[in-house]
């Protein structure tokens, strides 16, 4: 499924004093069955851009365009929207609500309108490919999980949608290393079994850089570059201009750089970085 966004506008509390023009004029493409990083300062506007995607915000100017189909058309229903594109929101464990795990996981299934035993394999479905054992916890309360348990549950609930978008609000924010690792291996599995497209908010620019097939930056409102991960992360000064770092390889390689200007250039991951340096001792170093 492709996203077109058109010259997408967004203003918080116009004509105040406090207005905020949060979307400016933004315009990209989301294509079908890839894998899209967005990343910017905190208030450059990703949430907002996001939470267009499924209809939750009205743009001010601007299209939407969902598979040929402008979603911002007056005619258009959220409810089919919501079906085809699922948002998991930032601390999305703060809306758990249901006495039980299979409950919560069950709860947008069943709003889909299918029946109950499809919505108990979905409900199945879900919390495995999140890593959950569904007879240990579904009768579980969700509020008495750790705090990686709980977001999992939280992202089953979208994924047993089974969403032809999944749209993630750092989904990894406040975890730690261990359950950031998991999270991020649970979006690679789904993307790789749904065969869906992902988009995907994260500070994190190792996990954008390993991830991504396409990357957006954001900055006050604006979408200021996007390509290929190794063409966004080539803008180093660009970058730390706006607050943003590198991936922590790219960082590596760019401190090393400093002191020898022969140092690799151009390496993206951990594993690259081995190869280049390795590549590089053999060579006749000049530093
Ligand atoms: P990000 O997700 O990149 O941190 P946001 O989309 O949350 O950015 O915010 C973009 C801008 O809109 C910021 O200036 C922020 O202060 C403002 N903003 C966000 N949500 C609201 C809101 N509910 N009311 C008013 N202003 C908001
Ligand atoms: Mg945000």
């Amino acid at each position: 499924m492709s996203i077109q966004i058109r010259d997408l506008t967004y203003v918080y509390s116009e004509n105040l004093p406090y207005e905020t023009v949060a979307l400016d004029h933004i315009n990209m493409e989301i294509r079908d069955h890839s894998f899209n990083g967005i990343i910017g300062h905190t208030g450059s506007g990703k949430s907002t851009l996001i939470q267009h995607l499924n209809g939750l915000l009205k743009p001010k100017s601007g299209q939407i365009i969902v598979d040929g189909i402008d979603i911002t058309g007056s005619d258009v229903k959220l409810r089919e929207i919501r079906k085809m594109i699922g948002l998991v929101f930032q601390y999305p464990e703060y809306q758990l609500f249901e006495e039980t795990v299979q409950k919560d996981v069950a709860f947008g299934p069943l709003n889909l309108g299918l029946s109950q035993e499809n919505v108990e394999a979905r409900v199945r479905e879900a919390l495995t490919l999140v890593g959950l054992d569904f007879s240990e916890l579904a009768d579980r309360s969700p509020f008495e999980l750790s705090g990686g348990q709980k977001r999992r549950v939280a992202i089953a609930g979208v994924i047993a949608m089974k969403p032809k978008v999944l749209v993630l609000d750092e989904p990894t924010a406040g975890l730690d290393p261990r359950s950031h690792r998991d999270i991020l291996q649970l979006i690679r599995n789904v993307h790789e079994q749904e065969k869906n497209t992902i988009v995907l908010v994260s500070h994190n620019m190792g996990d954008i850089a390993a991830l991504s097939d396409q990357v957006f930056v954001m900055e006050k409102g604006k979408l200021i570059l996007s390509g290929t991960p190794r063409e966004v992360f080539a803008n180093t000064a660009l970058l730390k201009g706006i607050g943003l770092g590198l991936p922590p390889a790219a960082e590596l390689m760019e401190q090393v750089r400093q002191r020898c200007a022969d140092a690799p250039r151009d390496v993206l991951t951990v594993e690259e970085a081995e190869q280049q340096i390795v590549r590089w001792f053999g060579k006749d170093k000049k530093c």
